[in-house]
């Protein structure tokens, strides 16, 4: 089986060491997929996603690892701009405030980034402007603060119509890989089911198994 990402930064890392081994299994048949990104957010919103995106929390891999990276990432989303160390550390803390927001299954962990969110949001107002296509502009001409205030702007029109409680993490505390839950029901955990949703399953059968070997010798 060969599966071809519709673009890169798609899926997780892993997912794509996952691929070559899929391909090389000797009993499936070869075919060609083209396959529709399945974690994208729909129109602008996907942006939040891919700044989420740019760490990959398992491996490491950091496409915001210093100023000149966070320069040339940004770039590439069309915000090409100095960035500077104050730059990045207010990427970073908003990235990372973000995820907490995306997979925040506790309370605690919501308010502490909502609050970081809403600090942020202080220092970067937002202005609207009804005769524009996107009526929540940034008030930076440019540079860190004018993306930041974009993603703030998306962020505040997805909560508003509803959109913001599909962006999810997968529920892997290892992995927390951003996503897009287009399922019906919401339903959507895991960022593949072939790697994260296979391993919970896993660890819920040995836990299943040795409760029920624990029943049998006691
Ligand atoms: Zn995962």
């Amino acid at each position: 089986m060969q599966v071809t990402p519709s673009h890169e930064g798609a899926l997780p890392v892993k997912f794509k060491r996952w691929l070559p081994l899929a391909a090389g299994r000797a009993t499936l048949p070869v075919v060609t997929t083209k396959v529709r990104n399945p974690s994208a957010a729909p129109g602008q919103l996907d942006l939040v996603r891919r700044f989420v995106n740019t760490l990959d929390v398992d491996t490491g891999t950091d496409e915001l690892v210093s100023p000149a990276a966070a320069a040339a990432w940004l770039s590439e989303q069309g915000w090409p701009t100095r960035v500077g160390q104050a730059g990045l550390d207010k990427l970073l803390e908003a990235r990372e405030a973000l995820r907490d927001l995306m997979g925040a299954r506790g309370l605690s962990r919501k308010a502490d980034a909502e609050a970081t969110l809403d600090a942020i949001a202080r220092k970067h107002p937002l202005v609207v402007r009804v005769s524009s296509p996107d009526p929540l502009q940034p008030t930076s001409k440019a540079g860190v603060g004018a993306f930041l205030e974009r993603i703030l702007g998306l962020v505040a029109a997805a909560r508003i119509d509803g959109t913001w409680d599909r962006m999810k993490t997968c529920a892997n505390d290892r992995c927390r890989w951003p996503f897009y839950d287009h399922s019906r029901n919401r339903s959507r955990t895991w960022c593949t089911m072939d790697i994260c949703g296979a391993e919970a399953k896993m660890r819920a059968y040995r836990r299943r198994r040795a409760t029920s070997g624990a029943r049998l010798t006691s």
